[in-house]
């Protein structure tokens, strides 16, 4: 049996397969078991934002792995003490207390319980197309059905709203507790958020003492072309939440508290690998990477470029580009995953988002020429149909 067989009999089966078994990665490619390089523009789902096995990230993980893995939050320590401080001070201002947790189901989660804690109320709005994990109380929160009717009931007092629609806002009153939303929807298919929705929302949610929460778990850590998307908008969140790529690769999540809600009680919440001062180094060095490599620019100008060569693409599959910095969706008027599995034989890896959505999320590392051998490949598959 091959790797690809093992798993599919011996897995729970949850995931679709590629059919690719994947041994090696470095900066915005990956080999396969037969030596084939690929584009990456799967970025580990969007984990990989400083590239595959970036040296320096790599030397920060030997480097504590021989001090010190684990380190329950009842001790303190010197990586997790400095990651804060740098995560707070790269963060929005307003932003001054977080927890850790090793990713962005658990992130949301977190947010979830912190915002009933907080307001003393049980009432949660999410947006229609909106993703936030899998567990029950962020699956609760995600709208696509697939995800959640085999689940059902979920947990009470969640609602759904259409997203960008200032209309729906009226939704809002005085028994909420929080309303969660993404600055791009990423597994609904990539779409912005509009900024005087955006504006909207805060100003409802501050007239009925509601909690704002951002998932930025997809678009946090440079991948729109600021550090985080919320930075694109003069709008605060009150709790902010971000995960995949905040430790360059390794599980983390992190749940960011605005200074308005203070601190919480001792034991309402915790977790065991929560903070663990090898993911918190991993961290440490991402931020350094990513300031000092420039990479945050870097999205923002290969993703102009990036979506400017795909509008050069004369195709009548494409129905519509989408997207900020280096998170990009093509919505074609057919499904995508045919289309999928022919870039993958042209050597290039990407993701849907829904059934009619291409989504790329290459790491922030990638360059002109590298981008012009996927635009090659899409004028390829697009065009040759
Ligand atoms: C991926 C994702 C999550 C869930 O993260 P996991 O680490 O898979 O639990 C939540 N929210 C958004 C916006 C995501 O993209």
């Amino acid at each position: 049996m091959n790797w690809t067989e093992i798993e599919e009999s011996y897995e729970s089966g949850v995931y679709s397969k590629r059919g690719i078994s994947i041994v090696k990665g470095q900066g915005a490619t990956l080999e396969d078991a037969d030596g084939r390089v690929y584009i990456d523009c799967v970025g580990g789902q969007g984990t990989t934002n400083i590239g595959h096995s970036h040296p320096r990230w790599v030397k920060a993980i030997q480097n504590q792995a021989e001090i010190l893995v684990n380190c329950p939050e009842m001790f303190s320590n010197e990586q997790r003490a400095l990651y804060i401080q740098e995560l707070l001070s790269a963060a929005p201002q307003s932003m001054n207390r977080v927890f850790f947790s090793n990713s962005g189901t658990e992130a949301m989660e977190a947010a979830i319980k912190f915002a009933r804690a907080f307001t003393k109320r049980t009432q949660v709005i999410a947006a229609k197309r909106g993703f936030h994990g899998r567990t029950m109380g962020a699956l609760s929160a995600t709208w696509n059905k697939k995800y959640r009717d085999p689940f059902l009931p979920l947990v009470p007092d969640f609602s759904h709203i259409s997203f960008n629609a200032i209309i729906d806002l009226e939704n809002i009153h005085s028994q909420t507790a929080a309303v969660i939303l993404e600055i791009i929807q990423g597994e609904g298919g990539v779409y912005p958020i509009d900024g005087e929705y955006l504006k909207a929302v805060r100003s409802k949610c501050d007239q009925h003492g509601v909690l704002l929460i951002i998932d930025e778990v997809q678009t946090g850590f440079g991948r729109t072309g600021k550090l985080f998307a919320l930075d694109h908008f003069p709008v605060e969140a009150d709790i902010l939440c971000v995960a995949k790529s905040i430790a360059g690769g390794l599980p983390m999540g992190a749940t960011l508290l605005h200074e308005k809600l203070g601190k919480f009680e001792t034991g309402i919440h915790g977790s065991t690998f929560g903070g663990n001062p090898l993911v918190c180094a991993a961290a440490r060095e991402t931020l350094k990477i990513l300031s000092e490599e420039q990479l945050i620019q870097n999205a923002e100008l290969m993703g102009s470029y990036f979506m400017e060569e795909l509008r050069k693409i004369k195709s009548p599959l494409i129905r519509e580009l989408r997207g900020m910095g280096l998170m990009i969706g093509i919505e074609l008027k057919q499904k995508v995953a045919p289309t999928i599995r022919k870039l993958a034989d042209h050597g290039v890896l990407v993701l849907p988002a829904g059934l009619t959505v291409l989504r790329f999320l290459p790491p922030l590392v990638i360059n002109k020429e590298q981008i012009q051998l996927v635009i090659a490949a899409l004028e390829e598959v697009l065009v040759e149909e």
